[in-house]
């Protein structure tokens, strides 16, 4: 890759700006100094360093976010505030997207990357990956609702889901309960609720693939994914 992309990428400035750092001398590949923006450079096997100092060059950044209620699961959206807003600076110019997304009203788990092939994986149809739900419920949840959740039930569209694990924590006049689904329908817990008479009133992602929410994270935080757990994903 050009010199002048991996220091833009890594968040040196502009493909302008980064061009006048080259020309003053002070960016070297393996000890010698390199002045030409179009000079080549293997990140993997090649020292890069500004001003003494090694780059670390990444290509792909991933994030654990505990998205709060009120953004939109988006690169960008003309009226509200994204998950992508949010993010700070030396994040956002690796140029990450949520990995699909979440209602404006729900919070919990959201992954952000700009893995395109993990992405992939994680939300084809036919890799079965679960993602785990909290929910409040107006009404309620009774043991046929388990059932019928096992079975699969039929959205107003006429989509037939696959089973889900229906989990009740509490049940009355409000119900707690978690849900594992395999699918990622629209507004699908929501549906599945309305399909037996009830209403979502809470919702929060706990879990995807495996890989639980951080209950360090307040809404509107986020971190890095670990070694391990990108690992876990992959
Ligand atoms: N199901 C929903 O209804 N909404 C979400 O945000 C996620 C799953």
């Amino acid at each position: 890759m050009r010199i002048d992309k991996l220091l833009a990428n890594m968040g040196y400035g502009t493909r302008k700006e980064v061009k006048k750092i080259l020309k003053s001398g002070v960016v070297r590949i393996d000890a010698q100094p390199v002045k030409d923006a179009k000079t080549h450079v293997d990140p993997e096997q090649q020292e890069v360093t500004v001003f003494g100092e090694a780059v670390e060059y990444k290509e792909f950044i991933y994030l654990m976010m505990n998205k709060p209620q009120g953004l939109i699961s988006a690169t960008e959206d003309q009226n509200d505030t994204t998950v992508i807003d949010i993010l700070q600076p030396e994040d956002s110019i690796f140029e990450p997207f949520p990995v699909g997304r979440l209602d404006k009203d729900t919070e919990g788990l959201l992954l952000i990357t700009n893995d395109g092939k993990l992405t992939h994986q994680l939300l084809s149809p036919k890799k079965d990956v679960g993602k785990r739900y909290y929910a409040l419920i107006d009404g309620e949840v009774t043991e046929d609702d388990v059932l019928a959740f096992q079975a699969g039930v039929t959205l107003d569209d006429g989509y037939k889901t696959k089973p889900a694990e229906l989990t009740i924590l509490q049940s009355g006049e409000e119900s707690e309960i978690e849900l594992v689904i395999t699918e990622g329908k629209f507004h699908q817990v929501k549906r599945m609720f309305e399909s037996v008479g009830k209403t979502v009133t809470y919702l929060k992602r706990m879990s995807m693939a495996g890989l639980e929410l951080d209950e360090d994270l307040e809404p509107g935080e986020y971190r890095e994914l670990n070694d391990e757990e990108i690992n876990f994903l992959y």
